[in-house]
């Protein structure tokens, strides 16, 4: 059989990886879109470097967009067959897809206009059609086809072909996929881990090692780095909320990622309020993704760690406590960007591109009092990016800002192992035994750093469309 990287090959984003048996019977392991240069964006993401009417099945690890964004395309290309994935993330999946058809409609105006401000000096009208990659339709196709399996309940793709789920800790309904391929006589078992959690995390459990693999394609995000907070999140947090909004009455503000990051975010506020620590501080959900995430969440509470069951148990709740603030109407979101009394906001994207949190930041940022507290990763020329680089002005939208806010970064709710924790799911697999560890899902530096530290492994690092031939 083959194995071909057409995706998250030294780089972060666009995971697809495309096994091919010798019967000819093609498994496409995720389809996510490729966001690592944006200006290309449209030509990285429109057509595929295969016949999708040629791919027989499709095995999704997990919701998130640079992973299953691209379904829809599949499908409206073509691809008929299933889509395999966990119960979970069929439903987190709908709600990412019908959000990102929304995002590319709003790119899509905003260069329509921009192109037609300079050519004809007017605004685009609401009969300009704007391309996107899909449309709901073919959202809805794409959740039709998708098929929910059990974690550990091994599932039988046809004769040749089993696949089983492990918890891979990401984020609900995150999977780590072993398939067991017969080919020529012999069993073959290849683990792709899909996205993997940080050990210790709030909410999922820990990364469940796959076994018996001969051979594992990794993620490598943070292979080249240690996270650096080691204090709990709730520790931290409350020094933010003591040290911004009860001192200096000032604002919080928080960017999340919608789905995952900001669960673990209000889950932690939740366990500070109940214990009286809050002091009455107002916290703010503004993302009308993240608050339906949130609802999946507490909705499949028997999917998350145990502490979290326990807590939901004794509480009767995750993260609804008589503080938090839910918003979903825009104009609700403006009168809290302008509102002078001290608070905590959380709101998307998690790197600053767009989304209402850009307002936010746009109406804090000249304000001393105030804090900017980067939870996440942010890739290059994002606005979450150069806002920790420390500049004194960055432009939001097309203006120039002076920054006076105070611009902090956290990595204690990293949804990934750093260096160490790969290491140790490394040790958890067996990786001596491999036949070839394949690194994926991270940049040059990660990928060198964590394969130096991978002294006696067979370690592959495939450039975008190298073939592997497995055996
Ligand atoms: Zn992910």
């Amino acid at each position: 059989m083959k194995l071909t990287f057409w995706g998250a090959a030294q780089q972060v984003t666009g995971s697809m990886h495309l096994l091919t048996l010798d019967s000819g019977f093609q498994i496409l392991i995720d389809c996510g879109l490729d966001y690592d240069k944006r200006d290309q964006f449209e030509a990285n993401n429109k057509n595929f470097p295969f016949f999708p009417e040629d791919i027989d099945v499709v095995i999704l690890t997990h919701a998130h967009i640079d992973h299953s964004g691209n379904l829809p395309n599949l499908v409206r290309q073509g691809f008929k067959g299933q889509i395999l994935c966990t119960h979970p993330s069929i439903e987190l999946t709908k709600n990412l897809l019908l959000d990102s058809v929304n995002v590319q409609q709003i790119e899509g105006k905003k260069k329509l206009r921009n192109k037609k401000q300079q050519a004809f000096k007017h605004r685009p009208s609401k009969a300009d059609q704007v391309a996107t990659l899909y449309n709901r339709v073919h959202v809805d196709q794409t959740v039709e086809a998708m098929k929910g399996i059990g974690f550990y309940q091994p599932y039988k793709i046809n004769d040749a072909v089993e696949i089983e789920l492990y918890e891979a800790g990401h984020i609900l309904g995150a999977a780590s996929v072993k398939l067991s391929i017969q080919e020529n006589g012999r069993k073959t078992h290849i683990g792709f881990t899909g996205d993997l959690g940080n050990y210790q995390s709030q909410l999922v459990i820990d990364p469940q090692p796959m076994q018996g693999l001969d051979y594992l394609i990794s993620e490598s995000t943070y292979g080249g780095r240690l996270h650096i907070d080691h204090q709990s999140a709730k520790t931290l947090l409350l020094d933010y909320v003591l040290n911004t909004c009860v001192k200096y009455k000032g604002k919080l503000v928080i960017p999340a990622f919608s789905v995952g990051r900001t669960q673990a975010i209000l889950y932690t506020f939740n366990q500070l309020y109940l214990e009286g620590k809050l002091e009455g501080v107002k916290v703010y959900t503004d993302s009308p993704l993240a608050i339906k995430t949130t609802r999946l969440y507490a909705e499949h509470v028997d999917q998350l760690n145990q502490e979290a069951q326990d807590f939901y148990k004794t509480n009767g709740t995750l993260f609804a406590f008589p503080d938090l603030y839910t918003l979903e109407r825009s104009e609700d979101s403006k009168l809290l960007a302008t509102m002078p009394e001290p608070a905590v906001i959380v709101s998307a994207a998690g790197m600053v591109e767009g989304g209402r949190i850009q307002e936010h930041i746009r109406h804090h940022i000249g304000d001393t009092f105030s804090t900017i507290l980067i939870a996440g990763f942010c890739a290059e020329g994002t606005l979450g990016a150069e806002l920790l680089k420390g500049r004194p002005s960055v432009n939001i939208g097309k203006r120039p800002k002076q920054v006076y806010a105070k611009i902090a970064r956290t990595d204690v709710f990293s949804a990934h192992p750093d260096q160490a924790g790969l290491l140790k799911y490394y040790d958890a697999v067996g990786v001596k035994q491999l036949k070839t560890l394949f690194l994926v899902h991270g940049d040059s530096t990660s990928m060198t750093g964590l394969k130096s530290k991978l002294d006696g492994v067979a370690v592959e690092i495939p450039y975008q469309g190298q073939v592997y031939e497995l055996n």
